[in-house]
């Protein structure tokens, strides 16, 4: 027997694993049975592609068994290429990836206590010393004769010397320390498989006694006859469906994986697959789900879609794998090239990760945009659900506005259900220079509003924009296909319907308007003449930079600080009130009828009088 001095840098790493990572101990068996799939992977290649070992035969497996009782120990034990005594020696005794090597050497001493930095390399096998007081791998190399077994306590040195062993494959033996035993039992050993282990290609069998109680028959104390009956069961389901070659998995088998993982009961709207090659290797598996996630408007929700490394499980929490807008979305993502202790911290810097995650953007945008186009009824259904998340993109992701553009929906003054800016493009007229839209309030509200009426009647279709958010996000927008969005309810949309004619009839109508605004005060910041309002006396607009009513409601509710906006009267000169104030000299009369005309202006946009009693006394006067 040898003994042998670890590498430095190994001692190094066990120090630091076993002092940054021990909250979170359990990985260990993950890391080990990830190690044992690694190494039937590399066998069954071999046995494809190498002229020694071509045609060797085997059926690939992992075994897990433990001890219960006196000294507990845990075994993982797999049929794969093993190692040699040099394997043994390069592999465990050093730490075989150089990128590794050279990671650690660059961390300073202050890093090396950084517990996120642990987690850019592979800890693997070592970590197996959180839990272990002495490690044995008994191993043998596929196509040799020996077997060798390699011990360690983890201290400073390791021994190896020649072992049996009657097949290929390694077994690694763990004596568990007191931070370790509470993992030697069927529960435990059952959870943590299924949590990290379930999509292993390989089955993983777990041995453990059962014991029946006989209450029939009883032993020389007189108590029921115990029996223990030792069993063999499989515990994963292999399946990763994700990996397999797409033309082999059915519709209804994505169906049942999907209801499976993510606890739906209703079959998701859609998928969509992708097995990507080449520099960057992974796959991705997404799900629509047929009804908006409950917690999809709560700050605090789940995120949707679970991260893997080459089919283990590493992560179901977080809110990164995907921008917050799609958090809708269910599924998974699994990558070749990520290191399997990969923090959420280096996740964040990652440029694989990256790349995998502005790929899946542009993937289920297009994805979205093929089924608007293509197939108009689910895509209704999809609206339904995911419009206004939709729209939160148009704000945060400015990279794929345009996508985003052709993606959301809008309700419409001549249209029934959601229409498309790209629709309405389709319906303008000639001459219009703009696509018209009013925002800030409910739908109703802004559907029978005065200003919507005038576009209508000049035959200009106008959006209603009645989500929550659609304030913020239209205003942000700017142009669609080179075509602006104006708002109606802003001063700026003022111009569009003028003819020569109106321009000149708001010249001679110029005094009424002074006289007005005379009247109100710092009630009104203006009061313009109009030549689009039809029926209706006046209409109040915003100046270009105001926040609509709705806006101001909504900022006063949260308490913040909001300046007063004084609203922009715009009045209807050929409408018979208006043409009394214009007739009339008794200033009593005209303050007492402009107020009224405002406050029921403001009343159409669902806004209060601020003085009702006030309003209420004018009314009367006047009615009198
Ligand atoms: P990693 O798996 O990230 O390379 P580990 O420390 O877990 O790092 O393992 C180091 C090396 O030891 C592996 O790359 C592999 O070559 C070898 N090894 C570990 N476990 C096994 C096993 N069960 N069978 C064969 N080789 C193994």
């Amino acid at each position: 027997m040898s003994s042998r001095k670890f590498k430095t840098e190994v001692a190094d790493l066990l120090h630091l694993i076993i002092h940054s990572l021990y909250s979170n101990k359990e990985i260990f068996l993950r890391e080990l049975i990830s190690n044992a799939s690694d190494a039937i992977d590399k066998l069954k290649y071999l046995s494809l592609t190498d002229e020694k070992l071509k045609n060797y035969s085997f059926s690939p497996r992992i075994d897990i068994s433990f001890t219960e009782d006196g000294t507990r120990t845990l075994t993982i034990k797999d049929n794969g290429i093993g190692m040699n005594e040099d394997d043994l020696n390069d592999n465990l005794g050093t730490i075989a990836s150089s990128g590794t090597r050279k990671f650690l050497a660059s961390l300073s001493d202050e890093q090396k206590k950084d517990s996120n930095l642990i987690g850019q390399f592979g800890v693997g096998f070592y970590s197996a010393f959180m839990v272990a007081k002495r490690i044995t791998v008994i191993s043998r190399k596929a196509g040799e004769e020996n077997a060798w077994k390699w011990e360690s306590d983890g201290e400073s040195s390791y021994s190896i010397e020649p072992a049996e062993r009657s097949e290929q494959g390694s077994t690694i033996i763990l004596t568990l320390n007191e931070e370790g035993e509470e993992f030697a039992n069927r529960w435990s050993l059952e959870n943590l498989i299924k949590k990290y282990s379930d999509n292993i290609a390989y089955p993983i069998y777990l041995e453990y006694d059962q014991v029946h109680y006989d209450n029939e028959k009883k032993d020389e104390n007189g108590n029921a006859l115990k029996t223990t009956e030792h069993k063999v069961e499989q515990i994963n389901s292999a399946s990763a469906l994700w990996k397999r070659p797409k033309s082999s998995i059915k519709d209804e088998e994505y169906k049942e994986f999907y209801k499976n993982s993510f606890y739906d009961s209703e079959d998701p709207l859609f998928y969509i697959h992708t097995q990507a090659e080449g520099a960057n290797e992974y796959a991705t598996l997404f799900y629509i789900p047929a009804k908006a996630p409950f917690d999809m408007y709560y700050a605090d929700y789940r995120p949707g879609v679970k991260l893997y490394v080459k089919r283990v499980y590493i992560t179901d929490d977080d809110k990164d794998l995907l921008p917050t807008y799609l958090r809708f979305v269910r599924g998974i993502i699994d990558s070749e090239d990520l290191p399997l202790n990969v923090s959420r911290e280096i996740l964040q810097e990652n440029r694989v990760m990256a790349s995998i995650r502005s790929a899946s953007v542009k993937k289920l945008l297009g994805e979205f945009r093929k089924i608007a186009e293509n197939n108009p009824e689910l895509y209704a259904k999809f609206i339904a659900e995911y419009n206004r998340p939709l729209k939160e993109g148009l704000y945060s992701d400015y990279a794929n506005r345009d996508t985003l553009l052709e993606l959301v929906r809008y309700k419409s003054s001549s249209e029934e259900g959601y229409v498309s800016l790209k629709e309405y493009k389709s319906r303008m007229k000639e001459d219009q220079k703009a696509i018209y839209y009013i925002s800030g309030g409910k739908e109703d509200v802004l559907r029978t509003s005065p200003l919507v009426a005038a576009y209508r009647e000049k035959g200009y279709e106008v959006l209603i924009m009645c989500d929550d958010i659609d304030d913020i996000v239209t205003a942000t927008i700017g142009e669609y296909d080179k075509t602006p969005l104006k708002a109606i309810n802003k001063q700026g949309a003022l111009d569009d319907l003028k003819s020569e004619e109106d321009k000149a009839k708001e010249e001679e109508k110029k005094p009424v308007a002074e006289k007005m605004k005379k009247a109100l005060g710092d009630r009104v910041k203006d009061v313009v003449i109009s030549s689009r309002l039809s029926d209706t006396p006046a209409a109040v607009i915003l100046g270009d930079d105001d926040p609509s009513v709705q806006m101001q409601r909504l900022m006063k509710q949260m308490g913040g600080d909001m300046p007063e906006v004084r609203p922009l009267l715009e009045i209807n000169p050929d409408s018979a009130v208006i043409a009394r104030i214009e007739k009339s000299d008794d200033e009593d009369f005209i303050k007492a009828l402009s107020g009224v005309v405002l406050d029921q202006a403001l009343l159409q946009e669902g806004v209060m009088p601020s003085d009702p009693a006030g309003f209420a006394a004018a009314l009367t006067k006047l009615l009198s």
